[in-house]
């Protein structure tokens, strides 16, 4: 089977998401971007205890493992040592497996979505690591009947319960949703009025790409996620930390989620999720047993695709001019109230500063770079130097937006 073949599957499942996803075996062992069952890729610090030979062939059915798979290659950071396991899903129903396995073997689950905001450390991780990313935003429209959009295209054109609009159509003229019915074709217009308060709803993939998923929104006339083209993250990712920019965020955008703790599925409304300024109750009353999100309810309005393209223009130009290309893991720290983390940096004198391969941009203070091979002992020491430096000067202590993962090194 093939992972389109699979995409549709998962879209074929429940409508109006409430019932939970039904059990699917057939979409499992998709492979979609990881070759194949592989032994150990570092045979560095060895199986850990979490992990034995009968958990891992039942998962190896399900997806391809790796052990010891180094974290490197799966943060943007590219630091970490080695997961314990490593598997990549591409789909709710293979998560929900996955998951479920692992709570019947009560091994570790740890998530990761694209490893944007994630520190791991030398020693690695001592889990079961899942990692969501997945090369297309799979969607499915919230009240969806049969048939799902093809497979590859994006699913929002489809939860648009009508024809897009022209490009460069004005919302209140014309626009990607049909008009309500009492407004009536508008004069002059082939197409029904646009109403711009009204939106689309739809399910996501917990592993959709943000920034795909935002031009895909902004090709069919959805506005609501151009703040996120330059965020490199999953919607998953961005649903636990609230990410955001521009003045806008996950929150503004979600209406509920779907999650599992490997027995249970359930709905929780954004209402419930505790959020605030890159704060979920992910991070903090759930952080100790965090459930797995499955997939994530949007909710888009209406607009018109030129006004969505150069809102997004604005939003990447922005980022181009104030941020490095190197790799990072986008800011260190959240801003303190009233100030931004990186001017505080910066009047600190600290942009530049250097451990081993780690550095303090050079182009913005709150950004940590790797120019080779940093470790995560070198960007913790430019934590440490950057929170003792402007608590000094400035006697404001600076907390972490980025999570250090693993285990420490001895
Ligand atoms: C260049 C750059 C720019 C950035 N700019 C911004 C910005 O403007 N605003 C901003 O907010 N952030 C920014 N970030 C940080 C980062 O991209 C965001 O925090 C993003 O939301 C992280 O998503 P992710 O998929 O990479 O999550 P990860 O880093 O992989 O994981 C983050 C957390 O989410 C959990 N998680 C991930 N998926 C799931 C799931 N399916 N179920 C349960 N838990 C899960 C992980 O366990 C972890 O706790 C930037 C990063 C970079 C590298």
């Amino acid at each position: 089977m093939t992972s389109a073949e699979g995409t549709v599957l998962l879209m074929k499942e429940a409508s109006g998401g409430e019932a939970p996803l039904p059990p699917d075996p057939s979409c499992l062992r998709v492979t979609d971007g990881v070759s194949s069952v592989i032994e150990r890729s570092s045979g560095g610090a060895g199986i850990r205890n979490v992990l034995n030979d009968r958990f891992l062939s039942r998962l190896e059915q399900m997806v391809p493992v790796l052990r010891d798979e180094p974290m490197t290659r799966h943060t943007t950071l590219s630091i970490g040592g080695p997961a314990a396991a490593y598997a990549q899903v591409t789909q709710a129903c293979q998560l929900r497996a996955i998951a479920g396995l692992a709570r019947e073997w009560e091994v570790p689950l740890f998530m990761v979505g694209a490893g944007s905001n994630l520190l791991v450390s030398e020693a690695g991780i001592d889990a079961l690591v899942v990692q969501t990313w997945a090369n297309a935003a799979t969607v499915r429209p919230s009240d969806a009947a049969d048939p799902w959009p093809t497979p590859k295209s994006t699913g929002l054109r489809s939860a648009v319960p009508g024809s897009t609009c022209p490009r460069g159509a004005n919302p209140g003229t014309a626009g990607v949703l049909p008009a309500r019915e009492e407004e009536g074709p508008a004069a002059g217009s082939r197409v029904p009025p646009c109403d711009p308060e009204a939106g689309v709803r739809a399910w996501v993939y917990s592993g959709a790409p943000l920034p795909r998923l935002a031009y895909e929104a902004a090709g069919v006339g959805l506005a609501g996620l151009e703040w996120a083209v330059g965020i490199p993250g999953t919607v998953g990712g961005g649903v636990v930390n609230n990410a955001g920019a521009h003045g806008s965020d996950m929150a503004a955008v979600i209406r509920r989620i779907r999650v599992t703790d490997g027995r249970d599925e359930r709905i929780i409304e954004q209402g419930d999720l505790g959020y605030g300024y890159r704060e979920s109750n992910f991070r903090t009353r759930w952080a100790a047993d965090p459930p797995v999100v499955l997939e994530v309810e949007i909710a888009l309005h209406a607009d018109s695709p030129k006004a969505i393209r150069h809102r997004i223009a604005e939003h990447a130009a922005h980022r181009r001019a104030t941020q490095p290309g190197q790799r990072s893991v986008g800011s260190i720290f959240k801003n303190p109230p009233g100030k931004a983390a990186g001017w505080l940096i910066e009047q600190a004198g600290l942009k530049g500063r250097r451990a081993g391969d780690a550095q303090i941009s050079t182009k913005h203070g709150n950004f940590i770079v790797n120019r080779g091979r940093a470790r995560a002992s070198d960007v913790n020491e430019l934590i440490r130097l950057i929170q003792d430096t402007v608590k000094a000067q400035f006697g404001v202590q600076l907390e972490l937006e980025i999570q250090p993962v693993g285990e420490e090194s001895s």
